[in-house]
């Protein structure tokens, strides 16, 4: 590695505004300056200055099997010596027709048609245009909002922003360039669902579908439902004749302890996300997979009824090899017991924790553990103390989660719950 006296552009860290890269999320005028990673193996992030932290949430939770997986890595190079990219208008290959036919074959019900994008916030738009194209392709117009749940978060792109939680998500902040779309509570409780199903009726003429993340609401909180919750939306997006969207981009591949988190409701939805954990981690890819019902309305003489989106990266033929080499691994190697496995350490390890003061919840489900406090934390002084327990672990909000790789020892597994136990006990 260069030195850093020698690097072309020092930066200086103590006045950011010497710095070219501006950070996501990030106040850059008293953000702590990143750290930097110079290697990853396994569960482990290698520092410039040698340290190693142990990763308890694996990249923004993609890095499911581990980082460098050799398997991965293998496809990827093999890929990149024969054709790295190329067009996906007009030319197809391998890698994307093998993926998607996969896809399909994994995913419940007729969930048959996949289309591939290279994020999961732009695949969460083609879900959104989707839905409201295929009332347009069906002559009726003026369906173009969408029933969205508070807590939930869908991505960063306006459309996807626009059914993120009203309140915690960015809406104040951009304000009338967003779209409007309807937020009600997830249907907990019987009056909850009554709320839902008035809503449904109110704005019957004006929506387009339903959207929810399955199980779990990530970045909103990791704030979970039971399988029952998600039964309700289903039953009800049926009852009014609208599209129900699973927004499946963490929960995918794993993490709630099954492969798709939609199957422990016995839920098909009719459009379904996918990203984050879909390349093991490594390149970045997404899906918006549709039903055989919803492509059909698509499937029509007038070229107007085309779905009408086409990512210049789209279906990246090193991202597909990454992604079939990821769903190779979770057809030879146990992920699903080792979610299990990591779900009861998280669940007797983080147990302690619920009794000590300040402390609002703790809650597992498959290879995801939270603790919640009772009020926010200094996050920049938590994240501190995780580092200089050698741990990779990023707190938000109000709570502290881990989502390791689904391949992580028990050794560092046990090193990150006892980093969460301490650090949780000592800012409570
Ligand atoms: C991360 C995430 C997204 C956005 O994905 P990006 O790749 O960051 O655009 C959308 N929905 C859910 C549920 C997510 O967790």
């Amino acid at each position: 590695m260069t030195p850093a006296a020698e690097r072309p552009h020092p930066v200086d860290m103590t006045d950011r505004r010497g710095d070219h890269l501006w950070r996501p999320y990030t106040q850059m005028k008293h953000a702590a300056a990143p750290l930097e990673a110079v290697a990853t193996s396994g569960s482990r992030i290698t520092l410039g200055d040698g340290r190693e932290l142990i990763d308890g949430i694996a990249s923004w939770w993609t890095a499911v099997h581990g980082y460098n997986h050799p398997h991965i890595r293998d496809a990827v190079a093999d890929q990149l010596g024969r054709m790295p990219h190329v067009m996906f208008g007009g030319l197809t290959h391998a890698p994307a027709e093998r993926l998607a036919a996969r896809l399909a074959a994994l995913l419940p019900g007729a969930l048959n048609h996949v289309f591939f994008t290279d994020s999961g916030s732009v695949a969460v738009e083609v879900a959104l245009k989707m839905a409201v194209q295929l009332w347009l392709n069906r002559g009726i117009t003026g369906r173009t909002r969408v029933l969205a749940f508070r807590g939930g978060y869908h991505g960063d792109t306006m459309g996807a922003m626009s059914a993120c939680d009203p309140d915690e998500g960015m809406h104040r902040r951009f304000g009338a360039y967003l779209p409007s779309q309807v937020f009600c509570e997830l249907p907990r409780t019987a009056a909850l669902e009554a709320d839902l199903d008035a809503a449904l009726v109110a704005h019957r003429h004006e929506l387009a579908a339903v959207i929810v993340e399955p199980l779990v609401q990530g970045a909103g909180g990791m704030l979970m439902h039971p399988p029952e919750v998600l039964a309700t939306i289903e039953k009800l997006s049926r009852r009014h004749g609208l599209p129900l969207i699973a927004d499946e981009i963490f929960t995918g591949f794993g993490r709630t302890g099954s492969l798709f988190a939609c199957e422990q409701a016995g839920v098909t939805p009719d459009i379904l996300c996918l990203s984050k954990a879909l390349t093991g981690g490594t390149l970045a890819l997404a899906a918006t997979i549709a039903t055989t019902e919803i492509f059909s309305q698509f499937w029509s003489d007038d070229p107007a009824h085309a779905l009408m989106h086409g990512p210049t990266f789209m279906a990246n033929p090193l991202a597909c090899a990454a992604a079939n080499a990821s769903l190779d691994l979770f057809e030879v190697e146990p992920r699903l017991v080792q979610a299990g496995a990591i779900g009861r350490s998280l669940t007797a390890g983080l147990a302690p924790v619920r009794s000590k003061q300040g402390i609002a919840d703790v809650r597992v489900l498959g290879a995801i553990g939270v603790v919640q406090f009772e009020k926010a934390p200094d996050l920049a002084a938590l994240k501190q103390r995780f580092i200089a327990r050698g741990v990779w672990v990023r707190p938000f909000g109000d709570i502290v989660y881990l989502t390791p790789a689904l391949t992580i020892s028990e050794g560092d597994l046990e090193e990150l719950i006892a980093a969460v136990c301490e650090v949780a006990a000592a800012a409570a």
